[in-house]
C-alpha cells in the first residue's frame, strides 16, 4: 500500500462521530497520519468539496475467505489455496471501496489471510485477523476445514491461541455455541467451549495484549463467554435482558451481524438457493435477533458494527448496509450507528486514537459522501471518496 508523503484534503465537511457534529475542516496528512501542520515539500491536493467526510468505517466481523455470492457456505473447501488467496484479496479490496478501511476477520483459511495482509497487491482494507477459530469437535468442521482449529480442554485452548498468535493473528475467536451456517446436525442452541476453556483463551491472549471474540447464539454460551471476560459477543441471538445488562456493566461489546440473515432473506431468489435447513434457521431467528438488538440498545449494551460479510447473501463491499439496518430495524440514531462503526469499533479493537477518528496522530483513513449521513444513514451506501493512510483509493 502506498503511503502518500504529504496530502491536503480540502473543502470537506468533516463529521466528528463522538459529538455528532459537522464542520468545515482541512485534513492534513503526513506519512499516512493526520497532522496539524505539514512539513515543507511537495503536497498532493485532494478535492473534497461538497462531501461529508467520516473517519474510515470499521467492520468488526467479516470472513474474507467466504464469498457472499455462494449460497453454499462450504464453497471455500473446494477451492485451491491460490484461488482462496485471490478471493481474499478481492474481498478486502471491495470492502475498502465500500468505505470500510478496517475489518476484523473472525475466521480465515489456513492463514492465507495473513499472506494477503502481508503481501498486498492492491489497496485493501486494513486487517485485524483472528486466524483459525477455536472450537470443540463439531459438524461445522466439515464445512470449514481451513477455518476451524479443533481443541479439547483448556490446555489445547491455550496451545491453539498460541498457534494463532504465532501465525500472526491480532485477536482470537472462540466458538461458545454451535453455528447456524453449518451442517444439519449442528445445533446453534448448544453451548460448546466451557467458561473455563474460554477463560484460558482470554488469559493466553491477554498476555500479549490480544482480545477474544466469542461466537455465541445460545444464552448459556453467551453467559459463559461474558463471565470468561471476552471482549465481544458475536451475533448474540438468544441473549436476554439480564445478560445484556451484564454486558453493559462489564463493557462487553455486542457485534450484531444483522446482514447475515437480512442479506440472504432480503433476496428471495437467492434465499431459495440456500441449503433448506440454513434458510429455515435464519428465517426462524431473524425477528428474535432484531428484538434482542432493540433490547440491547435500550439497556445500553455497547454495540460495535459487524456484518459477517462473506456469509451467504452477505456481500463484501456492501458492509455499510449494517449501519442502515441498525437505524431502520433496531432504532439507533444515525449518529449512534456511525459510532458503532468508528469510535466504538476502535475501542473494541483496542485501536482508539489509531482508527475510527480523524484526530491528530490517527491513520488518515476517511470516507466522503455526497449526502450528510447524520441526516440520512443511506448515504453510507455510496462513498464518493475513500482514503486509506492518506492515499486516495481508485473507485
Ligand atoms: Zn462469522
Amino acid at each position: 500500500m502506498t503511503v502518500a508523503r504529504r496530502v491536503r484534503v480540502t473543502g470537506g465537511q468533516v463529521v466528528d462521530p463522538p459529538t455528532g457534529t459537522v464542520e468545515p475542516r482541512e485534513l492534513l496528512v503526513e506519512e499516512g497520519r493526520v497532522v496539524s501542520t505539514l512539513s515543507d515539500g511537495e503536497v498532493e491536493e485532494v478535492d473534497a468539496r461538497g462531501l461529508f467526510v467520516l473517519p474510515g468505517l470499521i467492520d468488526c466481523h467479516v470472513h474474507l475467505v467466504m464469498r457472499g455470492e455462494d449460497a453454499d457456505p462450504s464453497a471455500a473447501a473446494r477451492r485451491s489455496p491460490v484461488e482462496i488467496l485471490a478471493s481474499i484479496r478481492e474481498a478486502a479490496a471491495r470492502t475498502l471501496r465500500g468505505g470500510m478501511t478496517t475489518v476484523r476477520d473472525l475466521g480465515g483459511w489456513d492463514y492465507l489471510e495473513m499472506q494477503a495482509r502481508d503481501e498486498p497487491e492492491e489497496p485493501m482494507a486494513r486487517m485485524v485477523l483472528a486466524g483459525r477459530l477455536l472450537s470443540i469437535p463439531t459438524p461445522a468442521v466439515a464445512y470449514y476445514p481451513g477455518m476451524y482449529e479443533v481443541v479439547r480442554g483448556a490446555e489445547e485452548v491455550r496451545a491453539g491461541v498460541s498457534k494463532q498468535l504465532a501465525h500472526g493473528a491480532d485477536c482470537i475467536k472462540v466458538m461458545a455455541t454451535g453455528a447456524m451456517l453449518s451442517p444439519e446436525d449442528e445445533d446453534a442452541q448448544e453451548a460448546q467451549l466451557s467458561e473455563e476453556e474460554i477463560r484460558a483463551a482470554v488469559d493466553t491472549a491477554a498476555a500479549v495484549g490480544a482480545h477474544v471474540a466469542a461466537h455465541a447464539h445460545a444464552l448459556s454460551g453467551i453467559w459463559a463467554a461474558v463471565r470468561a471476560g471476552v471482549a465481544s459477543i458475536e451475533h448474540g441471538t438468544f441473549a436476554d435482558e439480564a445478560v445484556l445488562r451484564g454486558m453493559a456493566a462489564r463493557g462487553t461489546f455486542l457485534v450484531p451481524t444483522i446482514r447475515a440473515s437480512a442479506g440472504p432473506l432480503g433476496d428471495p431468489a437467492f434465499a431459495g438457493t440456500l441449503p433448506p435447513h440454513i434458510r429455515r434457521r435464519l428465517a426462524d431467528a431473524h425477528e428474535i435477533h432484531l428484538e434482542m438488538l432493540r433490547l440491547a440498545h435500550r439497556v445500553g449494551t455497547p454495540i460495535a458494527m459487524g456484518t459477517d460479510a462473506g456469509a451467504p447473501g452477505d456481500l463484501h463491499g456492501a458492509n455499510a448496509e449494517e449501519c442502515v439496518a441498525l437505524v431502520d430495524d433496531v432504532g439507533l440514531t444515525p449518529a449512534e450507528s456511525i459510532r458503532t462503526a468508528t469510535t466504538d469499533a476502535a475501542r473494541l479493537l483496542g485501536r482508539e486514537g489509531e482508527i475510527g477518528t480523524l484526530a491528530e496522530g490517527a491513520w488518515a483513513d476517511a470516507v466522503g459522501y455526497l449526502v450528510d449521513p447524520l441526516d440520512d444513514i443511506r448515504a453510507l451506501r455510496e462513498p464518493a471518496l475513500v482514503i486509506k493512510a492518506g492515499a486516495t483509493v481508485p473507485p
